[in-house]
């Protein structure tokens, strides 16, 4: 176990490397290290037909609160479930391709390895008629419908307005945390 730890690390801070991120960055952000599970099922397509995979508690969870909310007449669509921290490192490669600075794109993507995306316990929430990742979810009625109810399924809003991790307000962010 302790070896394994020892080689994500490793692998962590290469990406980091390959990237740019500075140890004082990192801690700038003062986010976790995520480890990825051992088992990832899957979550079928996301609203852009991409297949996605998730934890099996986690994605009985996330269909169960689906169904709920679509029973109360609210839609909820998935947009991205699991991500590696590989697929971070590309996605953040790409960003700063496109001329982005490292202090810019920290703020919305967490640096590889700090990702709640590599638990599979994180998703991103979408629904019909709003740009997906934009904070106008806000202020649709799925997001009034998850503020009263998703509790109850045990899924939470990760980076509310001003948390603790700097992370910018994400309102389309939850995370399974089981009970
Ligand atoms: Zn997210």
């Amino acid at each position: 176990m302790k070896a394994k730890r020892n080689e994500y690390q490793r692998e962590i801070e290469a990406l980091h490397e390959a990237l740019g991120i500075s140890a004082s960055q990192r801690r700038q952000f003062a986010l976790p290290l995520q480890f990825v599970p051992d088992e990832l099922v899957s979550a079928g397509l996301d609203c852009f037909g991409r297949p996605q995979r998730l934890t099996k508690a986690a994605l009985a969870a996330w269909t169960a609160m689906q169904a709920d909310a679509a029973r109360q007449g609210v839609e909820l669509l998935l947009v991205s479930a699991f991500r590696s921290p590989r697929y971070q490192h590309d996605l953040i490669a790409r960003k700063l391709a496109r001329g982005q600075t490292l202090e810019q794109i920290l703020k919305v993507n967490a640096a590889p390895g700090h990702s709640e995306h590599h638990t599979g316990r994180a998703l991103d929430i979408g629904t019909p008629g709003c740009e997906p990742l934009s904070e106008e979810f806000e202020h649709t009625p799925a997001f009034h419908w998850l503020a009263a109810n998703a509790k109850n399924h045990s899924w939470q809003m990760s980076y509310p307005r001003n948390n603790p991790w700097k992370i910018s307000y994400e309102p389309w962010h939850w995370c399974y945390h089981p009970p």
